[in-house]
């Protein structure tokens, strides 16, 4: 096995998504001699259909986000369309945001981008799942990945939902429900493209249904459920999923009217909510999905992980000068996000009161409990 050279000093980010890019050009621009480690992409993972909302331009700057944003393929989200709580289709047009519109984004070019910035800022690359952690004789970090073992001062936790860092040191970690995505994509015959650019959020008894334009001309429907609810058995077949949209009148409407015919079948992805008990420790920390995930509802997770990302790579830089309370400021201002996102999706849920009683619904307003 080898070790890679020179790894004083190192801090070893595992987790090339955006908490991770983030957090590594951070470092990088600090002067720091940071390791960006990805898997690469892991099959069953979400992929596309993710929106950002309009970003004030002094977040995007602060963020370095302006450029990712303005070079890649993403289509501009100019709102969303939702039938919640009535089955009135009400829109919420982004035209009257100071900050113009939002993005449906190409995430393998949006992740592409922000790791490209981590390396330009002089993060070195490495690819390879993390496979152990153990502490090293001298302080700090042994990892051992596929090919080679590396020795790092600092780790920090980026993986995104497996958030491997933190299971291999064995760290609780609270799931606030049980939510399950299952999305299929579709397109329009003969390669067509659709002009819409709103996303579609409709609730049901069982849950609810999203969809969005992606780049490249396909749309992606997602329905939300809950493990164990017979629905979430259900949408697991193309049949299924394909019924399920049609008790979703406003997405089925779409569908049908532009002529979308389903491609493949649909997977599904973990989608639940959930924080660590403690995001940092000696000398780790977690950022992004790692660290607390989010309701998709929100659709609040890719600006929470660059967002926390960066925080978490400032707080590193301040300890690592003296500051002894930064880490801890950090690990408090990521729960205290965590409480807000959630009282947030809460109150969400609430203005739907038509299926109060079933499971799905009811769940949503039970005090909060934690899954483990
Ligand atoms: C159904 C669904 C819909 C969503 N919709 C939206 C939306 O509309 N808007 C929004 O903002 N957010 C949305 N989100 C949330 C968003 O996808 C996440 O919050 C975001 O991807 C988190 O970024 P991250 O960098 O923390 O983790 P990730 O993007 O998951 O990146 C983690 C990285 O770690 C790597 N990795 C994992 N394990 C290892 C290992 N052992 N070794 C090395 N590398 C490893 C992976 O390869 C990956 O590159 C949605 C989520 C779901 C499930």
């Amino acid at each position: 096995m080898d070790s890679l050279p020179d790894d004083s000093g190192l801090i070893a980010v595992v987790g090339g998504g955006p908490a991770g890019a983030v957090a590594a050009a951070t470092l990088a621009r600090q002067g720091r001699r940071v390791l960006l480690l990805d898997g690469g992409p892991r099959p069953g993972a979400f992929a596309g259909g993710e929106s950002l909302p309009p970003l004030a331009p002094a977040l995007r700057h602060e963020l370095r986000l302006g450029q990712v944003l303005a070079e890649g393929p993403h289509l501009p989200c100019y709102g969303n369309a939702a039938a919640w709580g009535s089955a009135t289709l009400h829109h919420h047009s982004f035209i009257r945001s100071p900050y113009g519109a939002g993005w449906h984004l190409d995430r393998p070019t949006f992740d592409a981008a922000l790791r490209a910035q981590a390396y330009a800022a002089g993060a070195m690359p490495a690819t390879g799942q993390l496979r152990a952690l153990r502490a090293a004789p001298a302080g700090g970090w042994c990892l051992t990945l596929p090919a080679a073992e590396l020795q790092a001062d600092w780790v920090l936790d980026c993986s995104g939902r497996s958030r491997v860092v933190s299971r291999l040191l064995g760290q609780p970690y609270h799931y606030a429900d049980q939510l399950v995505a299952h999305y299929l994509r579709y397109r329009l015959p003969d390669g067509q493209a659709d002009a819409e650019r709103l996303t579609l959020v409709e609730s049901s008894p069982w849950g609810w249904g999203h969809s969005a334009g992606l780049p490249g001309g396909e749309r992606i429907v997602t329905l939300f459920t809950d493990a164990g609810q017979p629905m979430t058995r259900q949408v697991n077949t193309l049949a299924g999923f394909v019924a399920a949209v049609q008790e979703l009148p406003h997405l089925a409407q779409l569908l049908a009217g532009r002529g979308y015919v389903p491609l493949g079948v649909p997977r599904a992805t973990d989608a639940r909510s959930g924080c660590l008990a403690q995001p940092a420790g000696e000398r780790w920390l977690a950022a992004g999905d790692a660290a607390m995930a989010f309701d998709p509802l929100g659709a609040q997770g890719i600006l929470a992980a660059v967002s926390s990302g960066h925080q978490a790579a400032l707080a590193l830089g301040q300890a690592l000068v003296g500051d002894d309370k930064a880490i801890g400021q950090y690990a408090q201002r990521v729960q205290q996000q965590f409480a807000r996102l959630q009282a947030q999706a809460r109150e969400h849920y609430g203005q739907e009161r038509r299926w109060a009683e079933e499971p799905f619904w009811r769940a949503r307003k039970a005090p909060v409990k934690a899954f483990s």
